[in-house]
């Protein structure tokens, strides 16, 4: 679980103090490679080959806004300039801690010399070169003890016997690996709690390979505008309710019902939009129509599958029936430039495109680079989330925000899914499917294993 391996990673305190550092670029401090989702098509396209690919993917920490700018200088320069400078930097592992003492940031070698046993250090916040053997006794550090032991295990389980005195350098390789994944997994994961602005915290969790954080994907909250669209962030009605609930409130404004009950469930059905109070009404937070606008409640976990979906997400706690669970977030696009991305998309096979295909067919939200949580929920033929379109500051039904809400309880430690090919109507009848024999698209086997499995994403 990623709560345990969590309390693990935190540097432990040494024995020693190794030699004085000389600073040279070393590996980098994360695993990072592109993220890949084996299956998925949400009414067309895939993700967007690379187009910025930080040189120095751990100090992007520091940048607030959705647009990065790489940094070129290496993790070890940085670590260097702070300790000439004897200033300290949470962020690229520089603290008060370690500025003058010495934390273990993992093991990555074992002998045994004349009956003592000696691990290989790195030491935290100094590069590769700094490494040194230490002698069992002196190491205080029994979380990354037993994780070495663990990868060690693991490795040795899936070829073949390796004898104990030391360890044959394609062992101590992955474990080297596993390490530096569990650096940059908890790295993303502090990331993308720093960034979140729900109350629900999200866990990263590989228990299955070497995959780190996907390198080109960018935690955003909202709905974020391409050049040229514009979401209006007021709306123009408000309502002057002393009880939501009871009384002719926002909803009935538009045409239809409270879309929740007293549980805070959705009592609609799909295709019903939802229309949640806003910034002009007169109700307080407590207000029964405010849901989706709180954002998720629950703690999630992005882990990775062991069937070959990639990345999912998996509730760690119990999700009720017709619950909010999370809103599908990303780059608004017009359906043209969809049109375009989903061409270049198409080859790979998978997609983050949903069409917002409420009233119109202008928008598109492309979840690809810029997204939140629901980025990495995977398809099932058989969902247990249903999407729904909400209005909320922004009236423009061209422009609905997309809901997710369980359709049924979900306990925790299930993965969550939904099904790309479901319209906000809830239609999956075959014209949601654009079969258009021009394009020749490639077609995705289906993995999500639901004994009413379509067999095919698209
Ligand atoms: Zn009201
Ligand atoms: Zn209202
Ligand atoms: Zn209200
Ligand atoms: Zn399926």
């Amino acid at each position: 679980m990623a709560a345990a391996e969590a309390d693990a990673r935190g540097g432990e305190a040494g024995a020693r103090s190794p030699a004085l550092p000389v600073p040279r670029h070393a590996p980098e401090a994360r695993v990072a490679r592109p993220s890949r989702r084996t299956a998925g098509r949400r009414r067309g396209g895939t993700p967007p080959a690379d187009t910025l690919t930080p040189e120095c993917a751990g100090k992007r920490e520091t940048a607030v806004s959705a647009w990065c700018v790489p940094c070129l200088v290496s993790l070890d320069t940085l670590q260097e300039y702070c300790r000439k400078e004897k200033l300290t930097c949470k962020s690229i592992g520089i603290t008060k801690r370690n500025l003058n003492n010495y934390e273990v940031e993992y093991l990555c070698d074992y002998k045994v010399l004349k009956d003592m046993e000696y691990y290989l250090v790195k030491w935290k916040g100094w590069p590769d070169s700094t490494n040194t053997w230490e002698p069992l006794q002196n190491l205080k550090c029994p979380l990354l003890l037993q994780q070495f032991s663990n990868d060690r295990h693991n490795y040795l389980s899936q070829v073949k016997k390796d004898n104990n005195k030391a360890l044959k350098p394609a062992v101590a390789e992955y474990i080297v690996k596993k390490a530096k994944q569990r650096i940059a997994l908890q790295r993303w994961q502090d990331e993308l709690n720093r960034r979140k602005n729900h109350k629900g915290m999200i866990f990263v969790e590989n228990t299955v390979d070497l995959e780190g954080p996907p390198s080109d994907f960018f935690y955003i909250n909202e709905y974020k505008p391409a050049p040229g669209i514009s979401l209006v962030n007021e709306a123009t009605f408000g309502c002057s309710c002393t009880d939501c609930y009871f009384e002719k409130c926002c909803p009935a404004e538009a045409g239809v019902l409270l879309a929740y009950n007293k549980n805070q469930q959705i009592r609609i059905p799909p295709g019903t939009p939802i229309y949640e109070c806003n910034s002009r009404c007169r109700c307080g937070p407590d207000c029964p129509n405010r849901i989706v606008q709180k954002g998720t409640q629950y703690s999630l976990c992005i882990f990775r599958t062991s069937n070959g979906c990639g990345w999912g997400v998996k509730t760690l706690m119990k999700i009720k029936k017709m619950s909010f669970v999370m809103e599908y977030v990303g780059e608004v696009i017009t359906s043209e430039e969809a049109e375009r991305r989903g061409q270049l998309y198409d080859n790979k096979g998978i997609t983050y495109l949903f069409d917002l295909d409420y009233e119109s067919d202008e928008f598109t939200v492309d979840a690809a680079r810029y997204g939140n949580v629901s980025h990495f929920v995977n398809h099932s033929c058989d969902p247990n989330l249903q999407v729904f379109n909400v209005f909320i500051d922004n009236l423009d039904t061209r422009l609905p925000r997309i809901a997710l809400f369980s359709t049924r309880t979900i306990n925790a430690g299930e993965e969550l899914t939904f099904d790309y090919q479901m319209k906000g109507s809830g239609d999956v009848s075959s014209d949601s499917i654009d079969h258009s024999p021009a394009k020749k698209r490639i077609r995705t086997v289906c993995k999500c294993g639901a004994v009413t499995c379509r067999g095919y994403l698209n």
